[in-house]
């Protein structure tokens, strides 16, 4: 099956995260396995998603180190969205594919396993390995379960490519997702009686505003890097809940915060601004009134940024793969800093446009499907003996 067929396919599945992906994986495995390939399944606790790995061994037999072509299988959902034609049924017109996930990212699988045949072939100096996991796009929660495995089975692969969308530029850094939740715990009373309450709402406002100073600061730093389109981590609120009455002071309130960290910046650098804001000004104010009253701070996502430092190899390798010598730094987020984290060394370079993924009428031109056949063709003559 060539890259379209495979694509058609793979679009058919619904993927959409909240769902399984079982029927998808057992596709590729059926298809790999009745090549001689032995992939191994690594599931969720649910047991109703799986990740995928499989190893094409090098000439040699080895299958240690090499390189992994990575992606995810999980798309976002259509809910409320305006389609031209059925999401889940591959639409060919105007040199493009249309359907969910076409470009975010089963374009990028279609290619990488209708090129499987080749990568046999070959005489390959080094394994190549291809990893498909679930939950990306919530998150980032497959991946880590698989590189787990991975380092459990003692399977070190050198180098990565995530096949995101990029219009096969290769992009060399992105930055990280943080989300945080915090729960301000106050104390209820009648509204008439407000100075004997201690009010949610309005202590959560001051830490709310003092992480949007901390937002206006991060743009005014010296260490921006304008290589992204967005030169400065960003901070930002975006969810809220408290409250149940006009006339009662409000005992909790809840809201979640987004943190988008440049590579060099760290999970701290935020947060302990925040806690020391939440220590001495905050909790000492709610507790001179209530002795219970307490503020949490949970992370929920933490996708790592990833960096470009100490990568000098991979980058010579890809920049003679792709049509433009730009390295590419972005912001939206991939598994590339999981795989990072893990000690492989890896890039971002795919098919398609990220500003289409997650839209109606999702689409990969045609063109670039091309070109990303062609890319792994010659991946794979510059992995040979
Ligand atoms: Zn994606």
């Amino acid at each position: 099956m060539n890259t379209i067929d495979w694509l058609t396919k793979l679009i058919a599945f619904d993927t959409t995260s909240r769902l399984s992906n079982l029927a998808l994986i057992d596709e590729v495995a059926n298809y790999l396995t009745g090549l001689g390939l032995k992939p191994w399944l690594v599931h969720n606790e649910a047991g109703n998603k799986a990740n995928l790995f499989v190893t094409i061994a090098a000439a040699d037999g080895a299958e240690e180190g090499g390189l992994v072509l990575s992606g995810h299988t999980d798309v976002v959902p259509v809910d409320g969205q305006q389609w031209h034609s059925d999401p889940f049924v591959a639409d060919i017109r105007e040199e493009r594919v249309y359907g969910r996930g076409s470009s975010d990212m089963k374009g990028f699988i279609a290619s990488v396993l209708a090129a499987v045949p080749q990568m046999q072939a070959a005489s390959l100096k080094v394994p190549l390995h291809i990893a498909l996991s679930y939950d990306e796009e919530v998150g980032c929660l497959g991946a880590p379960v698989l590189l787990a495995e991975l380092e459990k089975r003692a399977i070190r692969p050198q180098h990565c490519i995530v096949g995101e969308p990029t219009d096969m530029r290769m992009v060399v850094a992105h930055k990280g997702i943080n989300t945080f939740c915090c729960e301000v715990h106050g104390k209820s009373v009648h509204s008439s009686l407000t100075p004997k309450g201690v009010n949610a709402i309005e202590y959560a406002a001051r830490l709310i505003v003092f992480i949007n100073r901390l937002a206006h600061d991060l743009q005014h730093r010296a260490d921006l890097d304008q290589a992204f389109d967005m030169p400065f981590s960003t901070i930002g609120t975006n969810l809220i809940q408290g409250g149940s009455a006009i006339n009662i002071v409000p005992n909790h309130c809840t809201f979640e915060f987004d943190y988008r960290n440049l590579p060099h910046m760290s999970v701290a650098d935020i947060i302990e601004p925040i806690e020391q804001y939440i220590q001495t000004e905050l909790l000492p104010a709610m507790q001179a009134v209530d002795a219970d009253s307490r503020i949490t701070l949970t992370q929920k996502v933490n996708v790592p940024p990833l960096n470009d430092q100490h990568n000098q190899l991979l980058h010579q390798l890809i920049e003679q793969l792709v049509d433009s010598d730009q390295r590419a730094k972005v912001a939206y987020a991939t598994e590339g800093g999981q795989f990072e984290r893990a000690g492989i060394k890896t890039v971002v370079c795919g098919p398609g446009s990220i500003n289409v993924a997650h839209q109606a009428n999702e689409y990969v031109p045609l063109s670039q499907l091309a070109r990303c056949d062609r890319f792994l063709q010659q991946l794979i003559l510059s992995q040979q003996q």
